[in-house]
This record gives structure tokens, C-alpha cells and sequence, in this order.
């Protein structure tokens, strides 16, 4: 099964219909969560996502504060004005779909899906190697998917040694996993590795291959909206230079 995995769309319709082109034709999709929050389309992305063909959609912490199921003072001031504008603009359609889906791990093929981690599936960062030690006892399956820190890379255990390593895969190179390893896609809407192209995989099922992949979009139309919107510059700025 081919599998396309994406995460941290943000509200960025321009950069999911390039990510979808991409792709190409694929079995199925998981999308790890924040769908919605900082950019100016999280009516269109949500359309567009829901009628996906084979797709799984978890719940990130942006999406829980637009329903309304989060304090807005955890979030910074940019993302909390971006936040109330998009919670004024989601038609109750798309919020009782979003409302629909699940805040929780769901296993997919074996394979752990969270927003966060699994310790903590909607909001701890896993940065680093100490953080993805001290994850891997909280999932059962060879390999867990997260999003949450937009930065697109791999945490692979040696059970021998005990000891973590990270590695920022290459785009387009093919992957051949090993048990076990967290695996992040990088965000589709908002990357933060300071490359600004659009950030996925695709996960192959029966081999265990994972390919990272990067994708130009038109940055400068996204901005456009955003600016027309009055949603905060700094949403604008960041896509142009990934940050
Ligand atoms: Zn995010």
C-alpha cells in the first residue's frame, strides 16, 4: 500500500494541491494533525481533505483551539489572533467535521499516528533524541508518525546499544526502515527547516520504505491571502524562507 503522509497543512491550500500533484496516485492518506490555525484557506483545506479517498485525519492542537476546546493563552500572540480569526471564519460544517475526528494515537498498518507524541499525542515537541527515548516505550508498533515541530526528519532506535540517533533524510531518497523509528514528514503549510518548499513522505506498507519528499508551491499567493485577510505579517514573512 502507498501511502501519502502529511502534516501541519495550516490552512495553506496552495501548498496541499502541490503536495497532492506531487504525490501522485496513492491508496491512502494519513494526515498527522493541524489542518487548520495561521493560514488564510482552513475552509478550502478542510474540503479538500475530507474528500481524499482512504484518508485518516487526527486532530492537532490548532485544530482543538479552533473548536474551542483549548485555553488561547498557551499559544503566542500571532497564533492566538490567527486562531480567532479562523475560529470566526470555519463554516459549523467544517467545524463539526474537524469535531469528528479523534484527538488520540490511532494505529494504521501498524503503524502509530500522533499529532505530538505518543506520550503526549497533542502537544510535546519531539525535538530531540532525549525526548524520543523517553517516547518510545509509550507505542507498541515498529514505527510512529508525528508532526506537531514541522521540521522533517527521523529518530531510529538501536535497541542493542539503547540509544537514539537522529537523521535529516535527504528528499527523494528511498529509505529502507528498520524497527523501531519516529518518523515526521515535515509540514505541508508551514515548514521550519528553513527550506520553504512544501514537506511529506510517502510510506510504503509492504517494503517499509519511506521517502521524504520536498515540493515548490507559489509562496507569494499564499502571502497575498494572508495579507487580504489581515492575519498577522509574520505568518506572511515565514513561508518565504521556511521558519
Ligand atoms: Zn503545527
Amino acid at each position: 500500500m502507498r501511502v501519502l503522509v502529511i502534516s501541519d497543512i495550516h490552512a495553506n491550500l496552495t501548498a496541499l494541491e502541490a503536495v497532492l500533484a506531487d504525490a501522485g496516485p496513492v491508496d491512502e492518506t494519513w494526515c498527522l494533525g493541524d489542518v487548520v490555525g495561521y493560514g488564510p484557506d482552513p475552509n478550502e483545506v478542510v474540503e479538500r481533505l475530507r474528500d481524499l479517498p482512504g484518508l485518516t485525519c487526527i486532530l492537532g492542537n490548532h485544530d482543538v483551539a479552533v473548536l474551542g476546546q483549548m485555553d488561547y493563552a498557551v499559544f503566542n500572540t500571532e497564533a492566538r489572533k490567527s486562531l480567532l480569526w479562523q475560529k470566526k471564519n470555519v463554516t459549523p460544517a467544517n467545524l463539526s467535521y474537524l469535531e469528528s475526528l479523534p484527538k488520540e494515537a490511532i494505529n494504521r498498518a501498524n503503524v502509530t499516528l500522533v499529532h505530538g507524541s505518543p506520550r503526549d499525542p497533542v502537544w510535546e515537541y519531539i525535538l530531540n533524541t532525549l525526548v524520543a527515548r523517553l517516547n518510545f516505550p509509550a507505542f507498541n508498533t515498529p514505527y510512529c508518525l508525528v508532526g506537531h515541530s514541522h521540521i522533517q526528519c527521523m529518530f531510529q532506535l538501536d535497541p542493542v546499544q539503547d540509544r537514539v540517533s537522529l537523521e535529516v533524510p535527504r528528499p527523494d531518497q528511498l529509505r529502507q526502515l528498520t524497527p523501531r523509528a519516529i518518523l515526521n514528514p515535515g509540514s505541508v503549510g508551514q515548514p521550519r527547516d528553513r527550506d520553504p518548499r512544501s514537506a511529506y513522505a510517502i510510506y510504503d506498507s509492504q517494503t517499509f520504505v519511506w521517502q521524504a519528499r520536498r515540493v515548490k508551491y507559489d509562496v507569494e499567493s499564499v502571502q497575498k491571502r494572508i495579507r487580504a485577510a489581515e492575519l498577522p505579517e509574520k505568518h506572511a514573512l515565514r513561508l518565504a524562507e521556511g521558519w
